[in-house]
Order: structure tokens, then sequence, then C-alpha cells
């Protein structure tokens, strides 16, 4: 027989566990953690925690009728717009669109960043993507936590030993083997949500085939009616963070 066990973590939940949080999200182009965990930061922020967003690129190539340059300069002013709209600080990484690197560089500059944010919980990309840039956010990312608290690994910043779990937001793109885990119920910040993504003229339309304002506010939905919600979103974690020691069964 096999058991589902679901956890479902609302108001009461993440408030429930510690006073106040900082969450740090990551992701590879500008808009991708607004459209994935947008709703989350927001929930997230009304409860009294700090929400960042490192956009490791602007996702600046994306645009096939204006220039990368040009598109660079509008999606830095739609990640303001939208990261204010959810009450998010916004960072903005120094790689191009569909260049980021894999490598040691990027890995030191997102540990200098948990360093100086001092997040709690880190979201970020599944670690499996038909797009590159995600694929090499998430390994750098899930690399950078460890590093971040090392002291053999020098940056401008102490290190730093907090991160207490890092998440993995559910993404179109990022769908191999990713299992929804964990459901926050969003329902309280839906409407926020929906105008900070609108901010983005990729979701609004014009810009790409793929209809995301449809799917994100369809599937938070969808995954608001299988857990009891209105609206939720789900989060995967590693399979060892889902390893659960009780004393007995409750
Ligand atoms: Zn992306």
């Amino acid at each position: 027989m096999r058991v589902w066990l679901v956890i479902l973590i609302g108001l009461a939940g993440f408030s429930a566990m510690a006073q106040q949080r900082t969450i740090l999200a990551v992701g590879a182009h500008a808009a991708d953690m607004d459209l994935t965990a947008g709703a989350i930061l927001a929930h997230q922020k009304k409860l009294g925690d700090r929400v960042v967003i490192l956009h490791m690129t602007l996702g600046e190539a994306g645009d096939p009728y204006l220039s990368p340059e040009k598109y660079a300069v509008q999606k830095r002013q739609e990640a303001e717009a939208s990261a204010k709209a959810l009450g998010a600080e916004v960072i903005i990484g120094p790689y191009p669109d569909a260049m980021l690197p894999n490598n040691e560089e990027a890995r030191r500059f997102v540990a200098d960043v948990i360093r100086q944010v001092q997040p709690t919980y880190v979201i970020t990309h599944w670690k499996n993507s038909f797009h590159k840039d995600h694929r090499n956010t998430s390994a750098i990312v899930t690399d950078a936590v460890l590093m971040a608290e090392l002291e053999a690994v020098k940056t401008d910043h102490p290190p730093y030993r907090g991160v207490r779990g890092v998440f993995y937001a559910d993404n179109w793109e990022d769908s191999e083997g990713f299992h929804p885990y964990i459901y926050i119920d969003v329902s309280d910040v839906f409407d926020q949500w929906k105008g900070a993504i609108r901010e983005y003229q990729m979701v609004r339309g014009g810009v790409s085939p793929f209809a995301y304002f449809d799917y994100y506010t369809s599937h938070l939905a969808e995954e608001g009616a299988l857990v009891g919600r209105k609206y939720a979103a789900s989060l995967d974690v590693d399979e060892s963070a889902k390893r659960q020691v009780l004393d007995s069964l409750r």
C-alpha cells in the first residue's frame, strides 16, 4: 500500500515555526521565480517575513522583436515592478541570458549573496529542466548553500550557516521528476500575485508563444483543488529532506 503524505502549510504552518524568516528565491531568468514562487513569497511577506529574489540573468534574449540590449532594459524595469508588487527585494546577477556558466565563479557569486541576505530558506529551480540556465542555476544554488557555510570559501562576506532548507519551485520547464511535496495556501495573495506577474510583458502576451498567465493561474487553482484550498503553490525537496523521525505515529 502506498501512503501519500501531503503536508499543507498555510497561514498557521510557516508562521508557527518562527517569528520572522528570510526567504531567498533564485531564478535563472527574471520572471522565473515571480511566476513559480511569487505567490509563496507574497504570502510569506504578509506573514512578516523578508523576501528576496535573485535573478541570475535578466532573460533578455527571449524577445523576437527587441534586441537583447533593449529587452534587458525592459526586463530590469519589469523585474523591479513585479518584486515591488510582491513585497520583495530584488537582486540581478551579472550573467547573460542563455550563457549562465556552471562554474566556481557563479557558485561564489551566489554564496556571497547568501552570506549577505542570510536566508532561512532558499527556493530555486528543480534539478531537471529542458533549459540549460535552469539546470545550471539549480546546481549552482545547491552547491552555493554549502559553500556559504565554509571558512575556506573566501568572498566579501563572512560564512553563513543559517539555511534551514532548500525548496524547488514548480516550473513547467523543470517538470521532469518534479513531485509536489509541500503545498502552500496562497489564496490570500492570489490577486496580488496576478498583478505582480502581469508587470512582465512576456506574461501579458506578445513575447512568447507559451501562455504563461493562463498556465500559472490555472495551475495554482488546480494545485489548490488537489489539497482542498482555493489556490495553492507547491514545492519539492531533495529525497534526504523527506526523512522524518517521529517518536510514534501521531
Ligand atoms: Zn527561465
